[in-house]
């Protein structure tokens, strides 16, 4: 039955529901929330959830893609396709939540639930580590560990497997309730209780009490009391208890841990024995959550010396997928962590949505761990491949090549990694896009390795994630029907171009804004299909311009006519914009150039008006908010002759990101949004709810000791009386770093701590002064990042954020990832 899943009848019986259903006896195989993930449209059942958007919104789409199963709290939808099965309840996240509950209690397997306030994933991932040679185990693909990614995650429990990981997170009081009900843990972790995100609950106590709700029904709960003090043990749920501790009495009481060679030992005390084991990390978090792993071993039942031979064993955890530049103009997305058909899936989605070349390779290694037959495994991966558009497929390892014949695209199949890399030199790549996705024991780190230039010590990273999450955070602000104009102008400001323009495009923004005609020519060039002006068309681009349908912003009568002149006599109705210049006196009409203005676009139809905008000077500063009411005054004015005169209503905007944030009546038709998408915003008070998007980093290349009276640098500008240490890093003026940060102007991050330049920057180089630190070559530097931001660096040299950004220049290369 369940491998077959159930039937949409079933599953209408399950959830009580009414049901308008042509074909009762389809399948349903995956469950699905976003209509952009589609995987296998037959067996699909989209659930309408009313999140951020209305999910019924996109019923349209998931059905353009084939899915014919949906969940709907909308009666009026249940009619709009008679093809499709639509099943109707009062609540379509409720729906999901039982569904998945109800596929839970029909399997009988042992489930692992963790929640607490950080470390969750890691522990889930361990686990998994450490107990797959035992179970058949299913867990929360990446941190799905929200209302609706319990469900999606408990969903995948077939009859085959024998143990489920899943982690659950909250926010606010009253939601722990629904996500035990669908995880029902036999074992229960928590992993700790942080001070952070305490903004959904009054207290830590109202905090950790809606926590361990998830553990109501659990045989076993492994904890550590400091973080449940002021509970009473007999009140805290689990029939039976483990508790560790560093610093009390506990069932595994932690009496030692000591750091060596990147590496941690750590003693206990367990049934009064001494104990130990070796933790294979060094940082802090990582001991931590290797007791908690090394505490749930214990409580079930592992021997001490068999925990310890498996912790020993541990391996990083990255949870991101890189996105790097390869050889022979190939794009790598580096997925060699995991290998299971969810992640794939995911990375698939990845592969698509960046959409950097038109073919698409993917090299994907034996999967294990299914709880599906390899059969029925690789005929999923086939048709995903199939539904993904994959142009090709380089299968490595045994059981893929065993089943060769059910891939329908360009195949070829190795036995090994290493069979593989032998053969490289004869393999053709070029001008693909090459997802690597390799189960750990393939070693397919040594692939990607090949398969990417060379990385340049200094590396500006990108967290796509975390643009995306600032493009919602103002959408959300946002009346409805307002549209988004996604400004990447000066390579989206130094994050890249057409990488962040493939994600907006995804995230379905509106418009997107360059600077120059050579911006939007490499966008359409990387297929980006969104509408796209031009805010300073040069004459000499407008052919190009046209060519690539890059709609020009026309601030002046001379340009306009100029355009004009250009076009071909049959060309009608091209898109332009008008800009009004109501304050900010750089480019656009004034009141008096409107009559010469109409008199123009009166005379021909040639021209269509998408919008008029103008651009406010100060929306994030108080001090002149009366000379932005002003500015929209005046704009709603000239915008208002404008309109009288034409036929049609072009979109109106004037707001950018601080507009966004500090004049919410302003938002006409349509917003600008810059520096917000990158994590800046000079209206918001430390960028609050805001997310890093970028980091930039390099490495120590040398440390040298210096004796007293020595200098530093061109010029002798760097001095250390007493003598000291420094170190040298590969990051100078060329690369953006501004010869103003010299002679400890500046501070860079290395092992957490900041340290001061030394002397004067360099072309290719820096010093930073390290006397007293343990610093060696090779060394992680931050230059900037969360923590020390860009906002930090701006204050220094006495300029903006958007100056630091923007001036990291192109030689340092951009990596880009996606958790
Ligand atoms: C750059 C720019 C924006 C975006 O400004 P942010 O402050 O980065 O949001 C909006 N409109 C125009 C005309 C711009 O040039």
């Amino acid at each position: 039955m369940n491998q077959e899943r159930y039937s949409i009848q079933h599953i209408a019986q399950v959830l009580n529901a009414k049901a308008f259903l042509p074909s009762p006896g389809a399948v349903v195989r995956k469950l699905l929330t976003d209509s952009r993930t589609v995987i296998d449209p037959e067996g699909s059942l989209f659930f309408a959830v009313k999140a951020k958007r209305d999910g019924h919104e996109f019923i349209e789409d998931a059905y353009a893609h084939g899915v014919r199963n949906f969940v709907i709290s909308e009666s009026a939808y249940a009619t709009t396709y008679p093809k499709a099965n639509f099943i109707l309840v009062d609540d379509v996240l409720q729906a999901l939540q039982a569904l998945a509950g109800y596929n839970r209690q029909t399997n009988e397997l042992k489930v692992i639930g963790i929640t607490g306030s950080n470390g969750k994933t890691i522990v889930k991932e361990w686990l998994y580590q450490l107990l797959a040679a035992d179970f058949n185990i299913i867990r929360s693909p990446k941190s799905f560990n929200s209302q609706i990614g319990v469900p999606l995650s408990v969903w995948q429990i077939t009859t085959d497997h024998t143990l489920g990981i899943f982690e659950a997170g909250i926010s606010t009081k009253g939601e722990m309730e629904a996500l035990a009900n669908i995880i029902l843990p036999t074992i229960g972790i928590l992993t700790n209780i942080g001070e952070a995100h305490a903004e959904g609950f009054e207290s830590k106590k109202e905090k950790l009490e809606e926590k361990l709700k998830l553990f109501k029904e659990a045989e076993l709960l492994v904890y550590s009391p400091t973080y449940v003090a002021g509970i009473a043990i007999a009140d805290l749920p689990g029939k039976q208890k483990f508790s560790w501790s560093t610093t009390e009495p506990a069932d595994l009481q932690i009496t030692f841990i000591e750091p060596i060679e990147g590496r941690n030992y750590i003693r206990g005390i367990y049934q009064h024995k001494e104990i130990e084991c070796l933790i294979p990390f060094s940082d802090k978090a990582a001991v931590e959550n290797g007791i908690i792993c090394w505490a749930t071993l214990l409580a079930m039942g592992y021997s001490p010396e068999e925990a310890d031979l498996r912790l020993e064993r541990l391996t990083q955890v990255s949870m991101r997928l890189e996105l790097i530049n390869g050889i022979e103009n190939c794009s790598i997305i580096d997925d060699s962590y995991s290998a299971d058909i969810s992640s794939l899936a995911i990375a698939l989605d990845f592969l698509n949505q960046q959409n950097q070349h038109p073919k698409k390779t993917l090299i994907l290694s034996d999967i294990y761990e299914t709880g599906k037959s390899n059969e029925v495994l690789y005929q999923e991966i086939a048709a995903l491949l199939e539904q993904k558009n994959l142009n090709r497929l380089i299968g490595i390892g045994p059981n893929i090549s065993a089943f060769a014949n059910l891939f329908k695209i360009e195949t070829s199949f190795y036995d090994s990694t290493q069979a593989f890399i032998e053969q490289l030199p004869a393999i053709h790549f070029a001008n693909e896009t090459i997802l690597v996705k390799g189960a750990r024991r393939f070693e397919f780190g040594r692939i990607s390795k090949l398969l990417t230039q060379k990385i340049h010590d200094t590396i500006l990273e990108i967290n796509l994630n975390a643009l995306a999450a600032n493009l919602q955070f103002y959408r959300a602000k946002l009346n409805p029907g307002v549209k988004t104009m996604a400004m990447v102008k000066a390579f989206s400001y130094g994050s890249g171009s057409f990488e962040i323009a493939n994600l907006l495009q995804y995230h379905k923004v509106d418009y997107l804004a360059v600077a120059y005609a050579d911006e939007g020519i490499a966008l359409r060039k990387a297929g980006i299909s969104l509408p796209i002006m031009v805010m300073s068309p040069e004459p000499s681009a407008f052919d190009a311009m046209v060519k690539h349908q890059l709609e020009p912003e026309i601030y002046s009568v001379q340009v306009l006519k100029s355009f004009l002149n250009f076009l071909p006599n049959d060309q009608t109705g091209y898109p332009i914009h008008l800009k009004m210049d109501t304050g900010m006196h750089r480019l656009g009409f004034e009141g008096a150039d409107l009559p010469e203005l109409l008199a123009v676009l009166k005379a021909t139809d040639q021209l269509k008006v998408m919008s008029i905008f103008t651009h406010l000077v100060a929306t994030d500063s108080h001090e002149h908010d009366d000379f932005t009411t002003q500015q929209l005054q005046k704009f709603v004015i000239l915008y208002d002759e404008l309109v009288a005169q034409l036929t049609y209503r072009p979109i109106q905007h004037a707001l950018n990101t601080s507009g966004i944030t500090r004049w919410p009546n302003a938002q006409m038709d349509m917003v600008r949004l810059g520096i917000g998408l990158y994590g800046f915003d000079g209206a918001l008070n430390g960028n609050k709810g805001l997310q890093t998007v970028a980091v930039l980093k390099t490495t120590v290349t040398q440390v040298k000791n210096l004796t007293a009276g020595e200098t530093v640098g061109y010029s002798r500008k760097g001095v250390l009386p007493e003598g000291g240490k420094i170190a040298t890093v590969k990051i100078g003026y060329a690369d953006g770093y501004s010869r103003r940060f010299g002679n400890g102007v500046g501070k860079m991050l290395i092992n957490g701590q900041l340290v001061p330049t030394i002397g004067s920057i360099c072309m290719d180089m820096c010093m930073l002064n390290v006397t007293g630190l343990n610093v060696k070559t090779g060394d992680e530097v931050i230059v900037f990042n969360g923590q020390y931001t860009i906002v930090d660096l701006a204050a220094q040299i006495d300029t903006i954020p958007y100056e630091i950004l923007t001036n990291v220049s192109q030689r340092v290369k951009r990596i880009y990832f996606y958790e």
